[in-house]
């Protein structure tokens, strides 16, 4: 097939439609993650809908509270969004890939100065939240009859106001709950960001959806990941190899210098600093770390 041709086909295809988060807590990470994977969208602040020059995506961006509903009902084909939306709006839709950012949890707190005595302390209590669904499934589950104030935001200060005795919010490091005079009792879910679906996309929209899956899974072991290189005496080699294992095994070449070798591989980056160690007890020297941009096994 001729160049021409390949971007003709390109041209032609329909692209796959993703719903991002307009602006907050997920729209930098989600327009970074698709740069990573070298596709890039043209942002403006104004626009609704971007198209991308390197990979037949189009970008819809929305509120977050509204991907699912859009990619359930395949206005969009797939979205990025935070698990705590998808498990609260109950849409069909399904989870193609955990995104591994927009870490948080949903807790229950309450006013810090009220002694916790168990889940027991809800019982017959009002607890503010905007994620009814979630909330009612947890008290369900543990036995509690509370009353559920549904609000939209700020719902951090619905304790202080009067409002509620209690709170359901989301929580990273807790900090918005101390400012507001609150502890955490309960944690109800942890959540992350995710790559949904519609779950029933035509076979060129899946296809679309699996190269994008594919790169996405590169680019995410890639950072898991860093490459090594050291040099090493001759005799050293064979113990340093079993300590740097690789995708296959190390690549190890012989240096200028007689009795030195140079050896190359892979570490991932929780295993880096005891592997470093460990590298350094057994005679390695000059190491060096590199970020590795892409990596498929
Ligand atoms: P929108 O205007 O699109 O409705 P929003 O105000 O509802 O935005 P954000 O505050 O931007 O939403 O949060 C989006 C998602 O990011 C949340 O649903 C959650 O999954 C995640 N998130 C929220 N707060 C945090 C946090 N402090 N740390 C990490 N992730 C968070
Ligand atoms: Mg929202």
């Amino acid at each position: 097939m001729s160049l021409g041709s390949i971007l003709n086909n390109f041209k032609r295809m329909k692209p796959l439609k993703i719903a991002l988060q307009k602006k907050g807590r997920l729209s930098e990470s989600s327009l970074r993650l698709l740069k990573k994977c070298d596709i890039s969208i043209s942002t403006n602040d104004r626009k609704l809908k971007a198209l991308s020059k390197s990979f037949p995506l189009e970008v819809l961006f929305l509120r977050d509270d509204d991907i699912p509903q859009y990619v359930e009902q395949g206005v969009a084909d797939i979205g990025v969004v935070g698990e705590n939306i998808v498990v609260e709006k109950k849409n069909k839709v399904v989870n193609k890939m955990n995104l591994g950012f927009a870490q948080c949890r949903l807790s229950l707190a309450i006013p810090r100065e009220i002694e916790y005595t168990g889940i027991q302390y809800f019982q017959n209590k009002t607890i503010a939240t905007s994620y009814p669904t979630i909330l009612n499934g947890f008290l369900r589950k543990n036995n509690i009859s509370a009353e559920i104030e549904q609000i939209g935001g700020s719902v951090e200060i619905a304790t202080g106001i009067g409002l509620a005795d209690g709170i359901l919010d989301i929580v990273s490091t807790g900090s918005t709950l101390v400012m507001n005079g609150l502890k955490e009792v309960e944690k109800v879910m942890e959540s992350e960001a995710l790559l949904i679906a519609n779950p029933e996309l035509s076979d060129e929209k899946n296809e679309l959806l699996n190269q994008l899956l594919f790169r996405i899974k590169a680019t995410r072991l890639g950072k898991n990941n860093k490459y090594i290189l050291l040099n090493a005496p001759n005799d050293a080699v064979k113990t340093i190899a079993n300590i740097l294992p690789g995708m296959k095994s190390p690549t190890i070449l012989p240096l200028a210098q007689e009795g030195w070798s140079s050896i190359h591989s892979v570490v991932q980056e929780n295993d880096f600093w005891n592997v470093i160690d460990k590298l350094k007890q057994e005679g390695a020297e000059g190491i060096l770390v590199i970020p590795i941009e892409k990596m498929v096994l």
